[in-house]
């Protein structure tokens, strides 16, 4: 028995169970894989000596969130690292833009595409600066922020509100085409936006863009120093500090109900764990409430509109252990930490249209990482560990490119989008494929065979569309922690705000759990 179980080791789980412990609760995380940190984990997968981030990788969210500042996680081992430049989009022609931890470097990068783009990026630069971080912070709580809604509205005023509220619905390629000529800053706002699961034709893709590029300008995209898994031991550590426990291995199968609350979970070894005051589960929406809720306490309706809920898209990961660093033809693309080979702002509407219509791209657009240069223990010296991934359709219809890819992902089809990926990846940086020593890769089945958060290898937990945002996340009416059994709460990336390590679902969760047990006082 402990006053809290918390079903899932991810972030979200584990930043929970800190705010509880802090507030006194017993607390204790079962988590079905054999070692915490969901989709936030690193591993030698390729060969000794080269430490890869298994899922996630650059955590400008977990930089720039308040809920995990608030921990103080480098007092438990945590080392924040950060490239020099943020995040590069280097062209087929060579051309390269760039977001640098020097705003100076930002704004020469997209003047080269365009004289005056440097100016139009510092203005651009100066205005986020003024409401950025409020946004971010009322976006982190509880949906609607009432309180920090209001600061941000006294702020902009009532002209700057309605400017915001009309910004808010944008597109990154009609926000770019507003404040911009040249294809540089259009190619850093429509990557941002894809990077976020926003297509750069769809409403809200420039709020997005906006959130990923004011985090690179203010915070970096910065990574732990050896790997993804030193911010889970540091969460790990820090709970355990304050007294909470994590159980490895441990499946739960089911959420027990007496008179409508949570009192407690079943695994799947049939060990029983009961909760005193609250259950917060860190799981996808549909698993709790289509699997782990026995039917009769999930109200019909909720059951109806989760037939609706979307997964984000599908996601093809790999990583290289490499015998020297990535050969980039762009000038300066070997300083950034992260980047994004897009083929412009076509290429990536291109790839968005081929996702919604069940296609799998052609030419897909990469998010690409590498270390070396600013993290060296992740591998040999001189050597680098580096890694890609693209996005797939949940259900596939087609194949966009030559090889009559049939969505099956079966080792073959891995392979052979492997290959897509690596020449696509050979285009920016010719000789890429001479450098690489070892290679792994995983697939939709792959992801959610080891973290069951992922389905079909849904990086987000649903899409971040503005269908499935906000009061519409996870489905429409149920947009807080809190679902309709008392005690048991929602605390996984389903829940708003969403997708990305800032703890903030997690967070929100503890917070409503900590209320509720306060009133029923
Ligand atoms: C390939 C990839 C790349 C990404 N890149 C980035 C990035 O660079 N930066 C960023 O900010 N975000 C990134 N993300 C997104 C980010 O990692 C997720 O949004 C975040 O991890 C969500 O946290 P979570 O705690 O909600 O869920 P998860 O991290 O998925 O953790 C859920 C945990 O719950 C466990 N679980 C599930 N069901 C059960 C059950 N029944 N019983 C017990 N345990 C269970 C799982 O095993 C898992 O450990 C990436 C994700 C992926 C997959």
């Amino acid at each position: 028995m402990a006053d809290a179980v918390v079903i899932g080791a991810g972030p979200n789980g584990l930043v929970a169970a800190n705010h509880l412990a802090d507030a006194g609760w017993e607390v204790v995380v079962l988590e079905a894989e054999p070692e915490p940190g969901g989709a936030v984990r690193s591993a030698e997968l390729t060969l000794p000596g080269y430490v890869h981030d298994r899922f996630s990788a650059f955590y400008p969210l977990g930089a720039g969130s308040p809920q995990i500042a608030r921990l103080g996680l480098e007092r438990h081992g945590l080392r924040w690292l950060r490239a020099p430049v943020v995040v590069a989009d280097p062209g087929d022609d060579g051309s390269l833009a760039l977001i640098s931890s020097d705003l100076e470097e930002t704004c020469a990068s997209v003047d080269a595409f365009a004289p005056g783009d440097g100016e139009a990026w510092r203005e651009l630069s100066a205005w986020w600066g003024g409401i950025g971080p409020r946004f971010i912070d009322a976006l982190m709580d509880p949906f609607p922020p009432l309180r920090k809604g209001a600061r941000l509205v006294g702020a902009l005023g009532p002209r700057g509100t309605l400017e915001f509220a009309r910004f808010g619905l944008l597109s990154a390629r009609r926000f770019a085409g507003e404040r911009f000529r040249g294809s540089g800053a259009a190619r850093l706002l429509g990557g941002n936006a894809l990077h976020a699961d926003i297509s750069p034709d769809a409403a809200g893709g420039a709020v997005f863009a906006m959130v990923l590029v004011g985090l690179g300008q203010d915070v970096g995209w910065p990574v732990p120093e050896g790997g993804a898994g030193a911010l889970t031991g540091a969460l790990v550590a820090r709970l355990r500090a304050a007294g909470g426990r994590v159980v490895c291995g441990e499946r739960v199968e089911r959420v027990l109900v007496r008179g409508n609350r949570a009192v407690g979970v079943r695994c799947a070894d049939g060990r029983e764990v009961g909760a005193r005051r609250a259950v917060l589960a860190d799981v996808g929406a549909p698993q709790l409430y289509v699997s782990l809720l026995e039917r009769e306490h999930v109200p019909a309706r909720v059951l109806s509109a989760l037939q609706r809920f979307q997964y984000d898209s599908g996601t093809v990961k790999l990583d290289w252990a490499l015998d020297g660093p990535i050969p980039w033809a762009a000038q300066g693309a070997a300083r950034a930490g992260t980047l994004h080979v897009t083929g412009g702002m076509d290429g990536l509407s291109l790839q968005a249209s081929e996702l919604e219509r069940g296609q799998i791209p052609g030419d897909p657009f990469l998010v690409v990482g590498q270390y070396a240069h600013f993290d060296p223990s992740r591998q040999p010296a001189g050597h680098e560990t580096a890694w890609a991934y693209t996005h797939v359709p949940q259900r596939v219809l087609g194949d966009a490119g030559d090889d009559g890819l049939t969505g099956s992902w079966d080792r073959g089809e891995l392979e052979r989008m492997a290959e897509r990926m690596e020449a696509r990846l050979d285009r920016v940086a010719p000789g890429f494929r001479d450098r690489v020593l070892a290679r792994h890769v995983a697939g939709p089945r792959e992801l959610e065979g080891t973290n069951a958060n992922l389905v079909g290898g849904a990086l987000n937990g649903g899409t971040a569309q503005l269908h499935q945002q906000l009061v519409f996340r996870p489905i429409p009416g149920l947009g807080r922690a809190e679902t309709p059994v008392r005690g048991l709460f929602l605390a996984s990336a389903s829940a708003h705000p969403g997708g990305g390590v800032h703890g903030a679902c997690g967070a929100n969760a503890a917070r409503a759990a900590l209320v509720h047990a306060r009133l029923r006082r």
